[in-house]
């Protein structure tokens, strides 16, 4: 074949008419190998590795404090999101999966991320926000847990401990839901404060509590800061007694952690227990909500080796502000633990305001590095939670006693605790005070075993109206911004609600009245 004659400075053939390349060939794989263009750049990289710290993508228009939604049920990626995303300064703002649309447009507006992170299966749920939505069951995570701190350096991230480093939802005292703003230096402080004491064996938690809360958050945290090994439940597969004692055998695991409704369920059918080799079991960590002492002593009787610990918290302080060391302080029944480090307690006389001393109970007021920064862009929950001195008013009721250890008596603020989950009476009464048949309502807790407490109503019709219980449950239950854990589960019509000289509600009084009139719902 003749050679074609190139110009050496165009590449012009005469011949052919033809511009040629003047540069090198480069090495090509073979037209038929079956290869992707992605293998093929793998290979090149292999050949010339960058720095394994080295920057490859740079979003120009995300800031350091911008919020990300994290929108999962559990699974094991959320605690590296969790992680990495903290770790670049981004504020982590985790959601219920099982919220409804309107509940997340609420917090969204409260929150006001730029970017949102679900499981494909609840993605449609979230609003168009300014970078999308990530489904996160398909991002490849493993990149994302190389030497964070690296990386943050490399690129001039500066994270201060007074940055926000996650919103929470909670409705505090009273009223609705409102942002809880915690701190770098709040998860610093709970997490240096609840390290597995040096030189102890890394245990195997099996993590029963939703990750988007912030026990399950903080556990999260903890157990992988400490080495500890976490096993997760509660995300596709159904959960159950069974299913939760087959984990516990097959992973071997130490540490059970959950919420009291979990030991309502196991010692209500300890027979189940039978089939599971528990024997590894050394510790049961309860927290959320209250543990009544009957549970505690059924418990106990089943598993006489397994130490029960509590904690006592509330998102407002990062979760746990008292909690019980395994082994140590497990003996002294009902008590949820003592002082974590760092913090300072009183009990306040809620009449007089008055501090009081050991074993009398009154208000538990907390203070100390994992006290919230403040309610997002609420001012005025901010000011009536969190006194000048930088005290949180918890609206329990309880008492310390000589030891230091804390006893929960009572709740006197607002809040209905249905399994764990918070549940604002402000939020159902607006709903059922919408209706036109409706001139007031009060949602009160009514005790319920298994759920820890179930809400019902108390309301007072327009004269003339006789709208009954079930059309104003399904009026409620119908919209579209009630989760089904909210479900109102009573209705009571009263002649008008009890107040006070101030014209508050007289909630204690319901309660009362409520439990005279029925023994069970
Ligand atoms: P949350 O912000 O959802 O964690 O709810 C906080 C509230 O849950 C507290 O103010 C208490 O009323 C209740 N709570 C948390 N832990 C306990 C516990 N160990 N015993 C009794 N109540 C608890």
């Amino acid at each position: 074949m003749a050679t074609l004659v190139v110009d050496p400075n165009s590449g012009f053939c005469s011949k052919t008419m033809t511009f040629h390349s003047l540069r090198s060939p480069v090495s090509l794989p073979p037209q038929s190998a079956p290869i992707s263009s992605i293998d093929f750049f793998f290979s090149m990289l292999q050949s010339s590795p960058p720095s394994p710290t080295a920057v490859v993508l740079i979003d120009a228009t995300t800031r350091r404090r911008d919020c990300a939604v994290v929108f999962t049920p559990n699974n094991i990626f959320t605690p590296i999101l969790y992680l990495s995303l903290l770790s670049i300064g981004v504020v982590i703002s985790p959601v219920n999966p099982a919220a409804t649309v309107p509940e997340i447009h609420h917090l969204i507006r409260h929150s006001k991320p730029v970017i949102a992170f679900a499981s494909s299966d609840s993605a449609h749920k979230i609003p168009l926000l300014k970078h999308g939505v990530v489904a996160i069951d398909y991002v490849e995570f493993e990149s994302l847990m190389e030497s964070p701190s690296e990386k943050t350096e490399n690129r001039g991230i500066k994270v201060n401990q007074s940055d926000v480093a996650t919103i929470l939802y909670s409705s505090g005292t009273t009223g609705g839901i409102k942002g809880v703003a915690l701190t770098h230096r709040n998860l610093t402080a709970v997490i240096a404060g609840g390290m597995r004491p040096v030189g102890s064996s890394p245990t195997v938690v099996l993590c029963t509590v939703p990750l988007f809360h912030v026990y399950g958050l903080v556990l999260s945290l903890r157990s992988m800061v400490s080495g500890d090994c976490m096993v997760i439940t509660g995300g596709s597969r159904s959960f159950d007694l069974r299913n939760m004692y087959g984990v516990i055998s097959e992973y071997r695991v130490s540490h059970l952690a959950l919420a009291p409704p979990l030991i309502v369920k196991m010692v209500n059918d300890t027979a189940i227990m039978d089939g599971y080799d528990l024997s590894s079991l050394e510790a049961i960590l309860c927290g959320g909500a209250h543990l009544s002492k009957s549970m505690i002593q059924r418990l106990r009787k089943r598993l006489p080796k397994v130490k029960l610990a509590q904690a006592y918290g509330l998102t407002e302080t990062t979760g746990r502000v008292f909690s019980t060391m395994v082994p140590d302080e497990t003996q002294v029944e009902g008590a949820t633990g003592k002082l974590l480090p760092n913090c300072e307690a009183k009990i306040v006389d809620p009449e007089t305001g008055a501090a009081l001393p050991p074993a009398k109970p009154g208000e538990l007021w907390v203070r100390g590095p994992l006290v919230m920064k403040g309610y997002v862009d609420n001012e005025e929950a901010t000011v009536g939670t969190l006194d000048s001195d930088g005290w949180l008013r918890t609206g329990d009721l309880c008492y310390i006693n000589n030891e230091g250890f804390l006893f929960f008596v009572d709740r006197i603020k607002e809040l209905i605790k249905y399994k764990g989950y918070q549940v604002a009476p402000a939020e159902l009464e607006h709903l059922l005070n919408s209706h036109p048949d409706v001139v007031e309502s009060a949602v009160v807790p009514f005790s319920d075993e298994e759920a820890g407490q179930v809400p019902v109503a108390f309301v007072v019709r327009q004269s003339g109206s006789n709208i009954d219980e079930s059309k104003l449950k399904h009026f409620v239950a119908q919209q579209a911004c009630v989760s089904p854990y909210k479900r109102i589960r009573r209705i009571m019509f009263i002649d008008s609600l009890p107040k006070n000289a101030s014209g508050k509600v007289m909630r204690k009084e319901l309660v009362i009245k409520l439990s005279s009139a029925t023994s069970k719902l």
